[in-house]
């Protein structure tokens, strides 16, 4: 048995779909050949030159990151910075590099979900559900194929909501259409007026999902031509956004948290907004730099916001409505390897999944 790079890469999608990316990442397969087959995957928040050594020494041809080494175009490829001189050494030595950034930050028991795991949090939900991620189909079946065409969709992966499956609705009607020349109708003969008992069905998807929907709609549907409408909705998903809230099990003074959050995080320090004098209950989290959620999560009414990469004057927006918390960018994710390699172990057998053991962090700290 063996296990091709592209089976890796659609398992990791189906977990943290590329379509969840925010648009200027660039998640996904950054380097190697879809139908090599894996011997072994390192996982690392950055795939940086010593990453992919370590990857060779250890029998690694994938590299498994949080951060894309490659962000933004590569316009020559000859050495000159750390990035170009990581992907000349990954092609030269048939190492792939996947990155799974932004899309595993978006997903519920994504990036954030453990942090929250690590704090103890309960109840986590995301912090700010994306919108215009869902699609609504419409369609019309002929009453007797209703179920076998709500199957198909199912399976497919229409209906979901929440914890429910098998979600639609459907209202009873009369279809008409006249077959023309050429056609070759299920029902009726050209040249004549039909009149058909249908069911008008919806479901909701995941709007990344419409070609698999559409093509399972047009397998199970029984006629030549199908009826159909999709829009997309401007609905959240409350499945799918950035950053993660939820509450301690017992509420702790705000020393006491910082010290908690010091502990189960294994940080060396903590950059924080004065104390409010107020217990710690509701906690927001975001892995990397998670400012553009303040007020999101002062909206939640968090108490502490964890985070990394504020600077001095983006302290002071917390305006004690909030105590921000910066833990640093790569403390912050350093646990999103083991979230990876959690994921991975559970879904392969076929090659080990290891966590890297060199440290990319490029900030240091003098105590
Ligand atoms: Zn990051």
């Amino acid at each position: 048995m063996t296990t091709t790079i592209r089976t890796l890469t659609r398992s990791l999608e189906q977990w943290a779909p590329l379509a969840y990316q925010e648009s200027y990442d660039n998640a996904g397969l950054i380097v190697g050949d879809p139908e090599a087959v894996v011997t072994g995957v390192l996982v690392t928040l950055d795939a940086t030159e010593d990453v992919v050594d370590e990857a060779i020494r250890r029998g690694c041809n994938v590299v498994v990151a949080h951060h894309p080494i490659v962000f933004k175009g590569l316009k020559k490829l000859n050495g000159r910075n750390y990035v170009e001189r990581a992907v000349i050494k990954a092609i030269k030595n048939d190492v792939a590099l996947y990155a799974a950034h932004t899309n595993l930050d978006n997903v519920v028991g994504g990036v954030n979900y453990k942090i929250a795991e690590k704090l103890g949090l309960e109840n986590v939900r995301i912090l700010t559900p994306k919108n215009q991620v869902l699609t609504k189909l419409v369609t019309f079946v002929p009453v007797a194929d209703t179920q076998k065409v709500l199957d198909a969709l199912y399976e497919a992966g229409a209906g979901e909501i929440g914890q429910y499956s098998h979600c639609s609705f459907r209202v009873e009607g009369f279809g008409t259409f006249k077959p023309e020349a050429g056609a070759d109708p299920t029902i009726g003969e050209v040249g004549r007026d039909e009149e058909v008992s249908e069911h008008r069905i919806e479901v909701i998807f995941p709007s990344h999902q419409q070609g698999q929907i559409m093509s399972a709609l047009r397998k199970a549907h029984p006629y030549e031509e199908v009826a159909h409408y999709l829009t997309l909705l401007d609905n959240q998903n409350q499945e799918v956004g950035s950053g993660a809230v939820g509450e301690l099990p017992r509420p702790l003074n705000e020393y006491e948290f910082l010290n908690h959050l010091k502990n189960s995080m294994n940080l060396p320090l903590i950059r924080h907004t004065p104390f409010r004098d107020r217990p710690v209950r509701r906690v927001a989290v975001c892995g990397g730099a998670g400012g553009f959620l303040l007020n999101d999560a002062v909206r939640a009414s968090a108490d502490v916001f964890v985070t990394a990469d504020y600077k001095y004057h983006e302290f002071f927006d917390a305006d004690s409505r909030i105590i921000i918390a910066d833990i640093g960018h790569y403390e912050s994710e350093a646990f999103t390897k083991e979230l990876i390699q959690e994921y991975l172990s559970k879904k392969f057998h076929t090659f080990a999944v290891i966590l890297a053991e060199t440290v990319t962090n490029p900030v240091r700290y003098f105590l």
